[in-house]
């Protein structure tokens, strides 16, 4: 633990139904940290970032989470969103019917402090060529791009991006991961899963990595990429 923690993930436990997947996590973030979150298929990656986001499956049996001093283990998807907790999850969920400028309405809250969507296209001019165009018509890229812009466009406090790069072609990956070293430029505390090890610690301050449901590796994201152990039997990298 570190005692000027942010985001502070302290022995939780989670369920889906009868199968118990997150068995004890506990780590914790400073301000402004890029933290990987990496471990093998199954390892309960995805599991924990929806825990910490409050959403209603998996539940929550034990543990707490504690975010700027206040606690987010007794609260609701809706509450973690409104306290800053944004979650892009993998299959992005952006409206596909919808353009990308209609996207970005809906993601405007009444009082929101987050970006306006003059900033999103000031910072993403790529979505400001496409603001008329379908969503579902925009690359795989493309849409990663509108579900982070659509995140920072409320008040947010942490970032949890999971698996951003997948199904993106290197290229594209390259293009995301400039997006992300922005965010983290910009000084917006974020968890990245990925099944990208190499990509996700390049931008990443420090790393966690989780095996059938538990933290085996806790530490700088030098200290992974420095032991090839740790490489070899979790990220095969
Ligand atoms: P991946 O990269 O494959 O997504 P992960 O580390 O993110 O891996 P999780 O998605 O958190 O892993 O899955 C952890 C375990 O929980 C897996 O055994 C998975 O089958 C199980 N699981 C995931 N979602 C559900 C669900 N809705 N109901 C029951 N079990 C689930």
């Amino acid at each position: 633990t570190v005692n000027d923690a942010f985001l502070s993930v302290r022995d939780i436990h989670a369920w889906y139904g009868e199968s118990y997947i997150v068995q004890g996590v506990s780590f914790d973030i400073r301000k402004g940290e890029v933290l990987s979150l990496l471990g093998r298929n199954g390892a309960g990656k995805t599991t924990t970032l929806r825990t910490l986001a409050r959403l209603d499956s998996p539940a929550l049996s034990q543990g707490e989470i504690w975010l700027d001093g206040e606690p987010l283990h007794t609260k609701k998807a809706f509450q973690a969103a409104r306290s800053g907790v944004q979650l892009v999850p993998e299959d992005r969920r952006i409206i596909g019917g919808l353009t990308v400028e209609e996207n970005l309405v809906l993601a405007q809250v009444a009082g929101n402090k987050g970006w306006s969507i003059e900033e999103v296209y000031d910072r993403f001019p790529r979505l400001a060529e496409r603001r008329n165009q379908e969503a579902v018509t925009l690359s795989g890229g493309e849409q990663q791009m509108l579900a982070v812009a659509r995140a920072l466009a409320r008040e947010i406090k942490v970032l949890f991006l999971d698996e951003p790069y997948e199904g993106l072609a290197p290229v594209i990956v390259q293009e995301i991961e400039k997006i992300v070293g922005q965010i983290r430029d910009l000084g917006i505390t974020t968890i990245i899963v990925e099944q990208n090890a190499v990509a996700a610690l390049r931008l990443s301050d420090r790393a966690v990595i989780m095996d059938t449901g538990q933290v085996v590796f806790s530490g700088s994201a030098q200290d992974v990429l420095d032991n090839a152990e740790l490489r070899e039997e979790y990220l095969a990298i």
